[in-house]
């Protein structure tokens, strides 16, 4: 009997608190026409609950890789997808530049994304052959990983920069071997049939410091050359590049960008 009283008081409660919500409907209508300023009927967000310390995925995360294993990714060699290969111990994964590079077997469009990287602690090699990866977004849009640890190189192929087109703000790498992080949020362009309607866009933090802010790119990742956009499907694989040096990563995890209704 009391339990029931529980459950009955437990629904009245949640009914309550969804019909009264504090706030108001004789304010200003905002553009749009739907809701009024502080409309007490506009549906609250979604709760999230944060990860324990910085940098852990929150609760509505895709946990790409959490330092066990390399289930949720393929390998990608030669334009086709393979076991991945690469070699995961002590919680990172390191490039194995004989293994191709790595995708995820899931699609992503607009994402937030961490992950958290390291050069080789023994340094080997000089400009983009230093310390050199990359998070290939969709498979074509490239945030350059690289040693930018007293290494002269050009200035759109430092880490953190839109490969090819768009240098970073400044320069907040770590010292060779040394975990970092980056933390991105990345748009996926939109097209009307084949026309380009929306660029991609990028938004990086590098070790906390903002690398790129809603940067658009101007086509997908060449090397000394432009490429255009291509149209292409709306969530295609994130991949990790090998450019034959031992990069590590760790803690890799991704959220999708999906607005809640009415929002
Ligand atoms: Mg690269």
């Amino acid at each position: 009997m009391k339990r029931i009283a529980l459950i009955l008081i437990s629904t009245s409660a949640i009914l309550s608190s969804q019909t009264k919500r504090p706030g108001y409907t004789d304010t200003p209508m905002l553009p749009g026409g739907k809701w009024v300023v502080h409309d007490s009927r506009r549906p609250t967000p979604p709760i999230v609950t944060p990860g324990a310390k910085p940098g852990d995925p929150p609760s509505d995360a895709i946990v790409l890789f959490d330092g066990t294993n390399l289930n949720s990714w393929n390998g990608f060699l030669k334009g086709q997808n393979v076991p991945a290969g690469w070699k995961v111990q002590d919680g990172y994964v390191e490039v194995d530049p004989a293994a191709g590079s790595i995708q995820t077997k899931e699609n992503f469009g607009d994402i937030q994304l961490h992950l958290e990287w390291a050069s080789p602690s023994v340094v080997k090699g000089s400009d983009q052959l230093r310390g050199n990866s990359g998070i290939e977004i969709m498979g074509r849009y490239e945030v350059q990983v690289l040693d930018s640890y007293e290494n002269p190189t050009y200035a759109d192929g430092q880490a953190g920069a839109i490969y090819g087109q768009v240098p970073p703000m400044v320069n907040a790498v770590r010292k060779p071997g040394e975990w970092q992080t980056y933390d991105l949020v990345f748009e996926a362009p939109r097209w009307q049939g084949a026309v380009l309607t929306k660029p991609a866009r990028l938004t990086l933090f590098h070790n906390g410091v903002l690398l790129q802010n809603a940067q658009e790119w101007i086509g997908q990742v060449a090397h000394r050359a432009i490429k255009q956009y291509e149209p292409h499907a709306s969530e295609l694989p994130l991949r990790l590049q090998n450019h034959g040096d031992l990069v590590r990563y760790r803690n890799i995890w991704v959220r999708r960008l999906t607005p809640y209704e009415n929002r």
